[in-house]
């Protein structure tokens, strides 16, 4: 079926052709089905008509980064931090990651499901038309099996895309807390080859981090995961230089994500090998941070940069891109060009959608954002108020 949408005041998305951010007045788009057929001043003939009353449409958001696969909520613990309780008093009341942990251990994949739709649901709230998600709480085989299965089952449920990573190696387990090898062994030669089995991922990431996954351990479990079919990603240099913005052009990492105290010959070598740099500046806020990720130079430098959020329980709640755009706006450098680029076009490049996904164009799947504003610069601007009218996924209006 083919449905017109008129009076639209301007579409602005990054041209994946040009390679350049478009600004389209008065144009008229024509969906059949999902895919954008025709963007034109009139295009052709359709069975339904939406009258788009004026909206500035954008792509929707594509959010890179998630960790949605959590039950409960760690709000007490944000409260502790806030009242001046130290980590390790927080941990010695049972909070921190294992907490989440034990939660997804203890719960059925019904009941993870159940919880993570809803969840996932308020990504499409704010904007959000596809994430990444991660496993990553469950850290036994079987939990990490379930939080996969669930994933796969949301992307059925939930009109988001949800585009699934592997993350046994987020931390250790407790039961593998004086056997780091032991975890290692168990990633590679268990989890992988089962997610794999079950193609239950397309990406495998790993927290490389000091007194996390060393380099060492995380290029084995990259390169096995490699030999399985996943695609490396990783989490890096996000509390010291650790060289694993190096290790991501090593083992060719799609991406490389936090890189809050990368080093300057990180950067270069992500540049040169073409990873793709994502910015997560709500984990710096969320945590009461300031240092955060130097984007200015990594765009100077030649990286591609995407944003994302990096929703999860323990470091950030965000589910808002618009609000990851404002920061990335006034504490990474980025001007709201290369943010809105960041947070639509490189985050489909840095999870290997970028020939469906991530702009407007001919060809590419109808998710669009209608909104009440005039310009992009608004969405930065209107702090924490997503000027939404609606979302459009595949072709259809989410009412
Ligand atoms: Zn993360």
């Amino acid at each position: 079926m083919k449905t017109k949408i008129i009076n639209i005041s301007t579409v602005c998305t990054w041209s994946p052709e040009e390679d350049k951010l478009l600004t389209l007045p008065k144009v008229e788009i024509l969906v059949e089905d999902s895919t954008i057929i025709q963007i034109s001043k009139t295009v052709g003939d359709a069975e339904e008509e939406i009258d788009a009353d004026g909206a500035l449409i954008t792509p929707g958001f594509v959010d890179s980064h998630t960790h949605p696969i959590f039950s409960g909520n760690r709000a007490n613990e944000f409260g502790m931090r806030v009242s001046g309780k130290s980590y390790e008093e927080i941990a010695e009341r049972g909070g921190g990651i294992i907490s989440s942990i034990n939660a997804v251990r203890n719960a059925s994949e019904d009941q993870l499901f159940e919880e993570c739709l809803e969840r996932v649901n308020f990504f499409l709230v704010h904007g959000t038309t596809t994430i990444e998600a991660k496993s990553g709480y469950g850290l036994t085989v079987e939990d990490e099996l379930k939080s996969l299965r669930v994933i796969k089952r949301l992307n059925e449920a939930s009109p988001l895309d949800i585009i699934p990573t592997f993350m046994g190696a987020h931390d250790f387990p407790p039961e593998f807390k004086n056997d780091h090898q032991g975890y290692v062994r168990l990633i590679c030669e268990e989890m992988i080859p089962a997610v794999a089995e079950e193609n239950l991922a397309e990406f495998c990431d790993v927290f490389c981090e000091n007194g996390y996954f060393t380099l060492d351990d995380s290029r084995k479990i990259l390169e096995t995961a490699k030999e399985c079919g996943l695609i490396p990603r990783l989490h890096a240099d996000e509390f010291a230089d650790s060289g694993a913005a190096g290790l991501s052009a090593e083992v060719g990492a799609i991406s490389a994500d936090h890189l809050m105290a990368v080093s300057d010959e990180g950067i270069q070598k992500m540049a040169e090998n073409g990873v793709i740099a994502t910015l997560l500046p709500g984990t710096t806020l969320f945590l009461g941070k300031t240092k955060y990720a130097p984007g200015r130079k990594m765009i100077d430098s030649g990286c591609d940069v995407a944003l994302a959020t990096d929703f999860n329980p323990g470091s950030c709640t965000i589910q808002s891109m618009p609000h990851i755009i404002s920061l990335a706006n006034l504490y990474c450098g980025l001007s709201i060009e290369e943010a809105f680029k960041g947070a639509t076009w490189n985050g489909a490049k840095a999870i290997k959608r970028e020939k469906q996904l991530g702009a407007i164009a001919e060809g590419f799947q109808a998710d669009m954002l209608f909104w009440e504003l005039g310009s992009i610069e608004e969405i930065p601007y209107w702090m924490g108020s997503d000027r939404i009218l609606n979302v459009m996924k595949a072709g259809k209006l989410l009412e």
